[in-house]
């Protein structure tokens, strides 16, 4: 999935060596031009590519007028299937469920309409200790202590304890994404415990007036959102271009969690395994 396309988004993605055909989903969080100037661009180039499986785009719901006139203006008849989903909701609302992963979306606070993303994955299976694997287990109850259950005989007695054979499933990874917003503690329900945070930090502490007026945030409004909601890590972001070097941004939201981290372009971050 690809979330939010500004402009420069496919020289990224052809420098991360990442095939465009990967992209199934796009999410798009709100409509100023940082957020999808890049996206007709990467549609069209799915289009000349030959793209043949369909693309779903949930974004507020202007967007499909848009895309739609900026189609219709240079004659262009997509030759995949773009499904557009519009984002309406208040709270919080599942909007995607697949099978390795759930994508909920919530409302921020930014003037236009603008969602955060919050992608979990579902839960895993008991993993099967081999060395512990009789021979003669069925099929059926290695699916049964997959699942997490007890292997009962007729009598309701226990065959295979799951303890026993099994180990616990590894835990379910979850990232949350908050594009613009100023500072906004609603959102701490639906993030809480993520194992990682984006948020974004527009601006340093002397700029937190302006930070409100603009709708934005100061990075230690980013980290002190990060601290009520018990975050593993904090992912900092959408540096004002005032700033050259943005450690000052990370020292300051540092002093409230430790946990904190700058991204630049092109940087690959691993959840942990
Ligand atoms: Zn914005
Ligand atoms: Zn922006």
């Amino acid at each position: 999935m690809l979330i939010d396309c500004g402009e420069g988004t496919q020289i990224q993605l052809s420098k991360q060596n990442i095939r465009l055909g990967r992209i199934k989903t796009i999410l798009i969080s709100h409509l100023h031009g940082d957020h999808y100037f890049g996206l007709i661009g990467l549609l069209s180039t799915m289009h000349l590519f030959h793209r043949k499986q369909k693309l779903t785009i949930f974004a507020p719901p202007e967007l499909e007028k848009i895309l739609a006139l900026q189609l219709k203006a240079s004659e262009t008849t997509l030759c995949y299937k773009l499904v557009f989903i519009p984002l309406l909701h208040d709270g919080l609302e599942e909007i995607q469920n697949e099978d390795q992963f759930t994508i909920q979306a919530f409302p921020l606070a930014h003037g236009i309409k603008c969602y955060g993303f919050l992608i979990k994955e579902t839960p895993k299976q008991w993993r099967i200790d081999k060395d512990k694997l009789p021979e003669n287990m069925l099929i059926q109850e290695i699916i049964t202590l997959k699942s997490g259950e007890n292997v009962s005989k007729e009598d309701g007695s226990i065959k295979y304890a799951l303890e026993e054979y099994t180990f616990p499933p590894r835990p379910s990874r979850s990232y949350a994404y908050c594009s613009d917003t100023s500072y906004y503690e609603e959102i701490i329900p639906f993030i809480k415990h993520v194992d990682l945070l984006y948020h974004e930090a527009t601006f340093a502490d002397d700029m937190e007036e302006r930070a409100a007026l603009t709708l934005h945030s100061t990075a230690s409004q980013a980290a002190t959102l990060a601290k009520k909601a018990e975050v593993g890590k904090l992912l900092l972001g959408h540096y004002s271009t005032r700033y050259k070097d943005p450690t000052p941004l990370l020292d300051e939201a540092k002093t409230i969690f430790t946990e904190t981290y700058l991204t630049y372009e092109g940087e690959t971050i691993i959840l942990n395994e």
